[in-house]
């Protein structure tokens, strides 16, 4: 049995020679008709846009009573139709048997503030980004995302973000690190004042092979966390395990947070570099070397964490990982580490696979191996971490209230 959410896949087995035949079968869509309103005042909303998700390029966008006409609907029983609009949050709905819907939008919240660095001058052409997902029962999930570049006195405006969502804030700025902030729900506008974004830090200068350094990248970085956060909405979440119906989270008990945590890292990496491949003109033509370069960067960044804790034992992981299939070295000359950008792709590809599957299944021992296997310190990387002495880890709280 599949998991759910998934679709069925079909095998081939291809022979040596010739050819093989095989009839998919397709069913039938269904038009579905409908009218896209303000939540508020019920007034159309003329100029929205709706589609049927990332799979596919069925999009239309509503007449000026509000009503719109969608084609060839082959969604199932959770399948979601998606709108948006300028002024509004994101919406979605499941019509399940019905022939016409009704969308309702609501006023989307504007999230606002200025960047700064520590001597208080503007970061001007700083990435900003909020993510957020509301995952509640009675609607279909749906993300609340907005993204802005800092203007000349480092101020950004992201806008027709959900009220309803909590978000989580993600800067970045070249030459500096990254900010990465929780955002409770508000409801309304948010205007954050001046965010202050600390010194740049000197990892990548340390441990990085010389003749790669120069690919290193904020929007790289900026990426990465982007849709590592993204990714933590993608993959197995519900799941049958032997007829029942379960959840990833609770079949792998203490080791859900760190298998999560890596897949979110190899996943957001596996995106990026797949919708390059697909042609998709997103990204600048060396996206490829700049993410993996990037990604061995921030492997020392977050293994700092230390290996006791979700996300450095997530980076353990994947650089060990990453060393076993040959795609990290270490030069025994100077101590630095390289990626092989040609294996990258396919060496994320298979971490991704060998992650998802443990999560699909719901493989509690499985997982529990594959942490135990991956997620250690080996001399390699404690030399290399040594070497960082001096230089401070991103985040480390000390609680005076509750000493231990
Ligand atoms: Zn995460």
């Amino acid at each position: 049995m599949s998991p759910t959410g998934w679709p069925e896949a079909i095998e081939v087995t291809l022979p040596d020679e010739g050819s093989v035949e095989r009839v998919l079968p397709f069913g039938l869509g269904r038009t579905i008709t409908g009218k896209v309103v303000a939540e508020a005042n019920g007034e159309p909303v003329p100029g929205a846009i709706v589609d049927i998700g990332p799979v596919g390029d069925h999009t239309t966008t509503a007449a000026a009573d509000g009503t719109f006409t969608l084609d060839d609907w082959m969604g199932g029983a959770n399948g979601a139709i998606r709108c948006e609009a300028p002024g509004f949050a994101s919406a979605s709905v499941r019509p399940g048997d019905a022939h016409e819907v009704t969308i309702s939008l609501r006023r989307g919240v504007r999230i606002r503030g200025r960047l700064v660095a520590m001597d208080g001058a503007a970061l001007v052409g700083a990435h900003v980004a909020a993510v957020g997902t509301d995952d509640n029962e009675s609607s279909a999930r749906r993300a609340s995302i907005a993204r802005a570049v800092s203007d000349e006195q480092g101020r950004f405006e992201l806008a027709d973000l959900s009220g309803e969502s909590a978000h989580r804030l993600v800067v970045a700025a070249r030459g500096y690190g990254r900010m990465d902030r929780a955002l409770a729900a508000t409801g309304k506008d948010v205007d954050l004042g001046d965010l202050t974004l600390n010194a740049p830090r000197a990892i990548a200068g340390r441990l990085v092979a010389e003749d790669q350094l120069g690919d290193l990248t904020s929007e790289s970085f900026f990426l990465h966390t982007l849709w590592h956060e993204m990714s933590h909405g993608l993959g197995p979440g519900k799941i049958d395990v032997d007829g029942r119906v379960t959840e990833v989270r609770l079949e792998l008990k203490e080791h859900y947070s760190t298998l999560e945590e890596a897949k979110a890292d190899a996943m957001g990496e596996w995106t990026i570099l797949t919708m390059h491949a697909a042609g998709r003109d997103y990204f600048p033509a060396a996206i490829v070397r700049q993410q993996a370069t990037t990604y061995l960067a921030g492997l020392f960044r977050s293994v700092r964490f230390g290996i006791g804790e979700a996300h450095g034992a997530a980076n353990a992981i994947q650089f060990n990982y990453l060393v076993e299939k040959g795609v990290i070295t270490q030069d025994p000359h100077d101590g630095r580490f390289r990626i092989d950008i040609a294996r990258f792709p396919a060496a994320i590809e298979d971490l991704v696979r060998d992650i998802c599957l443990l999560q699909a299944v719901g493989d509690y021992a499985g997982t529990g191996a594959f942490i135990a296997r991956y997620s250690t310190m080996p001399p390699l990387l404690a030399d290399a971490l040594a070497r960082l002495d001096g230089i401070p880890v991103d985040i480390e709280p000390v609680f005076t209230q509750y000493p231990d």
